[in-house]
């Protein structure tokens, strides 16, 4: 393709709505082998609601109600924007519960959160592994209640005060209404597609599921830094990748990747780490752009 021609596939893209950083960018995406898809605020929308709020009674602090769970989880979450955290904050607020005060706020992306709640200390939100780390047991109870959970698609995460296990969470998220639509398409021009989470392997298949995608092209429970890795597996096996994703947790996979492709939604940093931006928001634009660089590298296959 001539410089010209170049600058003419990126103009075209703008006014697509894809942010493309550069014709070398444009290049590389005809080259490209396989798609991978970030999970929460990718493939689903990521405006996941509270499906079921459990609270456990273990040790000395027990949480009464399941509005009680709810109102100390929302405290730990406010100011957050993962759609976990918005989802829980949506919760309490539907549930018209007072904000408890709240300080001290920490954020392990990928992990969870903690904070100091008033008249509770220390809170911890998060998934197994963040509550596992500040080395809060989980019995075999509460363990069974989260399997259940998950295997019907639900997000769990569990909630602690004073690294004690005070309730479980669930939260469900929907699939984009293009995500269908974009694996279907992206599959017959050739290219193979797979989901990177840091979320459960069960969730992630019911994802996978209704996608079509097999089970052993799902990466899950994958932590931020370990998701550049399994890009770098990818890329072993002689795969041009690119990488689709909304949040912080997938910048390390948006610049490990051969193409770094970030949703307008999603986050300042990966949009900046991102090389195409897809400024309509839509999925399906991914299939644009790999048709817009085949169109104008001349490589239809
Ligand atoms: P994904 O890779 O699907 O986008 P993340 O990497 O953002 O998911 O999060 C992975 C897991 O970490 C979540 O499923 C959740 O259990 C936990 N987690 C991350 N951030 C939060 C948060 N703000 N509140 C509660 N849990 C969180
Ligand atoms: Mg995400």
């Amino acid at each position: 393709a001539t410089p010209t021609a170049i600058l003419v596939g990126t103009g075209v893209g703008a006014e697509r709505g894809l942010l493309i950083k550069g014709g070398e960018v444009l290049e590389r995406v005809h080259r490209l082998t396989t798609v991978v898809f970030d999970k929460t605020g990718t493939l689903t929308t990521g405006l996941a609601h509270v499906s079921d709020c459990i609270p456990l009674r273990q040790g000395q602090e027990s949480i009464s109600s399941t509005q009680h769970l709810l109102q100390l989880a929302a405290a730990v979450e406010s100011g957050n924007a993962h759609p976990l955290a918005t989802a829980i904050q949506q919760a309490a607020q539907q549930h018209n519960l007072s904000p408890l005060a709240a300080q001290d706020f920490y954020m392990e992306p990928g992990l969870g959160v903690s904070a100091q709640v008033a008249g509770h200390n220390n809170v911890l939100l998060g998934n197994q592994e963040w509550l596992v780390q500040h080395s809060v047991v989980i019995d075999e109870a509460a363990q069974q209640i989260s399997q259940s959970l998950t295997s019907n698609g639900k997000t769990v995460v569990y909630v602690a005060v004073d690294n004690q296990l005070v309730g479980l969470i669930a939260l469900t998220d929907t699939l984009r209404a293009d995500a269908k639509a974009t694996v279907d398409k992206l599959r017959q021009i050739g290219l193979q597609v797979a989901i990177l989470t840091g979320d459960r392997q069960e969730v992630a298949e019911v994802i996978a599921l209704q996608l079509g995608i097999d089970s052993q092209d799902i990466f899950a429970n994958v932590r931020p830094d370990e998701k550049a890795a399994a890009i770098s597996q990818l890329q072993s096996q002689r795969h041009l990748v690119a990488m689709v994703g909304d949040g912080i947790n997938d910048t390390p996979a948006l610049s490990q990747a051969d193409v770094g492709i970030a949703l307008k939604t999603g986050t300042d940093v990966a949009m900046e780490t991102a090389e195409i931006v897809l400024m309509r928001d839509s999925l399906t634009d991914v299939v644009v752009a790999i048709e817009l660089s085949r169109a104008t590298f001349n490589k239809i296959r």
